[in-house]
């Protein structure tokens, strides 16, 4: 892999990285991976119905500090931060077994490790060496930033990188298409936590949505003369059916009612079973879900798909004037409007924040799957300050948080992603 070099980004220290790895392994680190959190900007809750979305690169990241033992074939894996156990296992046979509980964070890792060995030949496989590595990761978790997905990622990027196997073959899993966006100068972005978490895997509520999208593209697909059983997803029915988003909200207006469906209303609509739906369409956790609001998650999946056509326009467009930051902003706002009221995923401390930006920002949204997790805002440089001090006032203090504001809220820059760097 055709190594750039570059600098590490001024917020990245190694000192204290380097002093713990040299301390257990003896050895300086031979490479560095970073991995940036990513806030989405715009477009939530449309990525699994096949819509774009606008993200993020992050300054908080998740930074690895890695060497290769020739003596044997394991996988040594500490954390500078305490809480994170210590963990060693055989590279060439590894077994992530999960049960109810959360992952462990180092099976995160371990997924990265082993979905590079996976694709590698027998050949290939026979020449790994032994990981020794240190993580560091500042991002802020189970709030929408990504840390989970960031330290699966630098654990892949370690293992291909030591190997020395060709990157491009990891990520051709799908064509992924993307564009770059010119930030507005005069505003940045802040996030601010709502301390409140949400775990997705223990709650059926983003699930519930996934097949709410599911079914409201087969009814509306069954309606207009297709086959339901071959539709999945609102976007790939919208490229079918040939339309425009406008055409795909009336067509929604038309065809699904406000009132929510019933699993037996469903059934009726689509000429089904219960098993058959159960099979083709609903997951295990969300097969006993009763009720279904088709109308409503629709609805916010086209207008959201078209909010962040309408941002990513703005932002091509930017000529640099307040109107564009009111319109970043506004679109903003109108997303968090619609994932609270369509698409019930907010949380009442995420209304909070929002009510509380009103006056201070261009525009407010919950960011991330929802029910808790963080906001960001669009705000006018001369107003982050003022804005970041409101919350603290009136936000965290009143929750009791008497320190560690600066993890809670803070400005952030558009950041490089992931990299390898290795000392000159
Ligand atoms: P997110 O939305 O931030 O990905 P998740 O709840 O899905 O949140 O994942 C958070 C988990 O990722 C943590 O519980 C931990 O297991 C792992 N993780 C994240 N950051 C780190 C880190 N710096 N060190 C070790 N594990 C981490």
């Amino acid at each position: 892999m055709p190594v750039e070099i570059c600098p590490l980004p001024k917020t990245r220290n190694v000192d204290s990285i380097n002093a713990a790895f040299e301390s257990i392994y003896k050895k300086t680190p031979t490479f560095y991976i970073r991995v940036p959190g990513r806030v989405n900007l715009i477009g939530e809750h449309v990525d699994y119905c096949g819509y774009g979305v606008c993200p993020m690169a992050l300054e908080q990241d998740i930074f690895l500090a890695v060497a290769t033992d020739d003596t044997q074939k394991k996988l040594n894996l500490h954390n500078l931060d305490k809480k994170y156990e210590s963990y060693e296992c055989p590279l060439d046979t590894i077994e992530i077994v999960l049960n109810d509980a959360a992952p462990k964070w180092y099976q995160y890792f371990l997924c990265g490790v082993k979905g590079v060995l996976e694709l590698l030949g027998e050949t290939e496989r026979n020449k790994i060496k032994g990981l020794e590595v240190m993580v560091d990761g500042s991002i802020p978790q189970s709030a929408g930033l990504s840390s989970s997905s960031a330290l699966v990622s630098a654990a892949a990027l370690a293992t291909t990188h030591s190997f020395q196997v060709c990157c491009a073959k990891l990520i051709e899993f799908e064509p992924l298409r993307s564009a770059e966006v010119q930030l507005p100068p005069g505003a940045v972005f802040v996030i601010a936590h709502s301390m409140a978490k949400m775990n997705k895997a223990a709650t059926t509520d983003f699930n519930s949505r996934v097949v709410e999208c599911r079914l409201a593209a087969q009814i509306i697909g069954q309606r207009k003369g297709l086959d339901w059983t071959g539709v999945r997803r609102l976007g790939d029915l919208q490229k079918t059916l040939g339309v425009t988003l406008d055409e795909m909200i009336a067509l929604t207006k038309e065809i699904l009612h406000e009132r929510p469906y019933s699993k037996e209303g469903v059934i009726r609509e689509l000429n089904t079973t219960s098993t058959q739906l159960d099979r083709l369409s609903l997951t295990p956790n969300t097969r006993d879900i009763q009720s279904f609001k088709l109308h409503q998650r629709a609805l916010h999946v086209f207008n959201e798909a078209k909010r962040v056509q309408q941002f990513y326009e703005t932002c091509k467009n930017m000529t640099g004037g307040e109107d564009s930051l009111l319109l970043l902003g506004n679109l903003m706002s109108r997303s968090h409007e619609s994932l609270k009221e369509l698409y019930e995923c907010s949380h009442e401390a995420l209304d909070r924040i929002v009510d509380l930006a009103k006056g201070l920002t261009l525009g407010t949204r919950l960011t991330g799957a929802g029910w808790g997790g963080c906001t960001v805002s669009l705000v006018a440089s001369e107003n982050v300050e003022k804005f970041v001090n409101l919350l603290i006032e009136s936000f965290y203090k009143p929750l009791g948080v008497t320190d560690g504001f600066e993890s809670l809220v803070f400005r952030t820059e558009p950041m490089d992603g992931a990299r390898v760097y290795t000392p000159i």
